[in-house]
C-alpha cells in the first residue's frame, strides 16, 4: 500500500446520526472533518461541530447527498482527501466508489469492484457459493424469460417463494408468492418496480423461508489480506423487511456454530479481496445458516458488535482506508456480555407515518451500560426529507435480561416532546414474553402488530 491513501481532512458524505457517529470517529483519531448539508440541514449538530462545514445543495437528496460531482467538487474546495459515505445515499454506489478513487481521493469503503459484486444479489450469492457460503436455496440465477420456464422453478424450489430483484435494497423489490397462479403476475409487478426504483428489472427467486430469524455476522478487513469476524447481531424484529430491534449476541445459538459461519464468511472476504467493514446477511432457521446478501458499508446497527467486543467499527474503517494494518487478531476477540439496540424513529405510534417537525424536549436518558447515538438535540427541528430514523439508544448488560432491565429504565427516563416517536413500540417489545425469550423470528413483529390493531 503506498502512502497517498493517507489522509488528515476526511468529507463526511451523510447527514443524521451516522455523520456524527463518523465525525466523532475521525476526531478521536486526530482528523479533521468537513461536513457538508443539505439547506434542509443546515442546523445538524455535526455541521455546528465540524472543522469545515460547506452547503451542497437543495433539501431533495437527488441535488445534495446523491449528487456526486457536487461531493467531489466539494473535496476539493475543502482539502478533503477521503469520503466517508457513512449508510445508504451513495454508500454502496459502486460508480461513486470508483470516481472517489480515480480523482485521486480515499473512499472509505471497498473497491467499486466489490461494492458493484455484492450490489448485484445474483451475483453476490454466486460468489458465496463458490467461496463456500450456504445460501437460501432458489433459481441461482436471473429468472428466464418465459412463464413456463419460470414457473417449473418456481415449483421445483417449492411454493411459497420470493421474487427478489437483483438490484434491489432497503427491503424494497420482493413479492412473496404463496401459490402456482400468483406468479407470473408477481414477477410481472415486481420486474417493473425494480426497474423503476434500482433501474434494473433482473429477478431472481428464492424459497420464502416460513420462520427464520435474520442473523448477520460484521467483518472487518485490512489491505494486507487480515479478514476478521466481529460476532453476530440477530435483526429478526423487522416491519416491512426493515429492521426495528437488534441485538448481539444471537440469543440461544450455539457460539460454536456463530464461530463456525464467522470463520466462513472471512474466508471469503479473503477469497474475494474485501476491505473494510461488511455484513453477511443470512436467515437462520433450523441450525441452519443461508445467506441472503451483503452489505458493503457500516450498518446502523453496529454499536451492538461495538458494545460487545469493545471494537471501534467506525474508527478501524478510517484506518483500514489509511493503509494501516489490523492491530487486532481474531484470537484476541472476545464476546462479553450483551447489547441491545432500540432505533428510535420520529414517526406516529399507531400508522408508523412519518413525523417531522420540531423537537421541543429531548432529555436523553443515561447510566451504566446506556448509550445513545442521536443528532438530535432540544429545539432541532426534524426534516420531513430523509428517513424517519432520530438516533438509537443501546442498552448494554452483562446478559440479556440486564441488558433489557437497563434499556427499559433508559427509554422510560427519555423524555421527546413535539413529535411523535416509537418509543411506546420498543416499552412494549421489551415487554413481551417472546422477545424476552429470545425467540422471535422475523415474521412476529408483523403478526403481532397485526393481532394488537
Ligand atoms: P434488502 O437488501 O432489501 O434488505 P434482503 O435480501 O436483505 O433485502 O432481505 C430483507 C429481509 O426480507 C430479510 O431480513 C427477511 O426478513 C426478508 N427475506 C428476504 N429473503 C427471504 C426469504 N427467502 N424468506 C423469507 N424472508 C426473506
Amino acid at each position: 500500500m503506498t502512502d497517498n491513501r493517507r489522509f488528515n481532512r476526511v468529507l463526511i458524505a451523510n447527514r443524521g446520526e451516522i455523520a456524527l457517529r463518523i465525525q466523532r470517529a475521525c476526531r478521536q483519531l486526530g482528523l479533521e472533518t468537513v461536513a457538508v448539508y443539505s439547506d434542509a440541514d443546515r442546523e445538524s449538530r455535526h455541521v455546528q461541530e465540524a472543522d469545515i462545514a460547506l452547503c451542497i445543495g437543495p433539501a431533495a437528496a437527488s441535488r445534495s447527498y446523491l449528487d456526486r460531482d457536487g461531493l467531489l467538487l466539494a473535496a476539493r474546495a475543502t482539502g478533503a482527501t477521503a469520503i466517508h459515505p457513512g449508510y445508504g445515499f451513495l454508500s454502496e454506489n459502486a460508480d461513486f466508489a470508483d470516481a472517489v478513487e480515480e480523482a485521486g481521493l480515499t473512499f472509505i469503503g471497498p473497491t467499486g469492484t466489490s461494492i458493484r459484486m455484492m450490489g448485484d444479489k445474483i451475483m453476490a450469492k454466486r460468489t458465496m457459493l463458490a467461496a463456500g457460503v450456504p445460501c437460501v436455496p432458489g433459481s441461482d440465477g436471473p429468472l428466464p424469460e418465459s412463464p413456463d420456464e419460470i414457473l417449473a422453478l418456481a415449483e421445483k424450489v417449492g411454493f411459497p417463494v420470493i421474487v427478489k430483484a437483483s438490484g434491489g435494497g432497503g427491503g424494497r423489490g420482493m413479492r412473496v408468492v404463496h401459490r402456482a397462479e400468483d406468479l407470473i403476475e408477481a414477477v410481472g409487478l415486481t420486474s417493473r418496480e425494480a426497474q423503476q426504483a434500482f433501474g434494473n428489472p433482473t429477478l431472481y427467486l428464492e424459497k420464502f423461508m416460513q420462520k427464520p430469524r435474520h442473523i448477520e455476522i460484521q467483518v472487518l478487513c485490512d489491505t494486507h489480506g487480515t479478514a476478521l469476524w466481529l460476532g453476530a447481531r440477530d435483526c429478526s424484529l423487522q416491519r416491512r423487511h426493515q429492521k426495528v430491534l437488534e441485538e448481539a449476541p444471537p440469543p440461544g445459538i450455539d457460539p460454536a456454530v456463530i464461530a463456525e459461519i464467522g470463520e466462513r464468511c472471512a474466508a471469503a472476504c479473503r477469497h474475494i479481496g474485501y476491505r473494510g467493514a461488511g455484513t453477511f446477511e443470512f436467515l437462520y432457521e433450523d441450525g441452519v445458516f443461508a445467506f441472503i446478501e451483503m452489505n458493503t458499508r457500516v450498518q446502523v446497527e453496529h454499536p451492538v458488535t461495538e458494545q460487545i467486543t469493545d471494537i471501534d467499527i467506525v474508527a478501524e474503517q478510517l484506518r483500514i482506508a489509511q493503509g494501516d494494518r489490523l492491530t487486532i487478531r481474531q484470537e484476541d476477540i472476545v464476546f462479553r456480555g450483551h447489547a441491545i439496540e432500540c432505533r428510535l424513529n420520529a414517526e406516529d405510534g399507531l400508522t408508523f407515518l412519518p413525523s417531522p417537525g420540531t423537537v421541543t424536549r429531548w432529555d436523553l436518558p443515561g447510566g451504566p451500560g446506556i448509550r445513545v447515538d442521536s443528532h438530535v438535540v432540544s429545539g432541532y427541528t426534524i426534516p420531513p426529507y430523509y428517513d424517519s430514523l432520530i438516533g438509537k439508544i443501546i442498552g448494554y448488560g452483562a446478559t440479556r435480561e440486564e441488558a433489557i432491565a437497563r434499556l427499559q429504565v433508559a427509554l422510560a427516563e427519555m423524555k421527546v416532546e413535539g413529535i411523535s416517536t416509537n418509543i411506546g413500540l420498543h416499552q412494549d417489545l421489551l415487554a413481551n414474553p417472546t422477545v424476552r425469550k429470545g425467540s422471535m423470528d422475523i415474521h412476529f413483529l408483523e403478526k403481532w402488530l397485526e393481532e394488537r390493531a
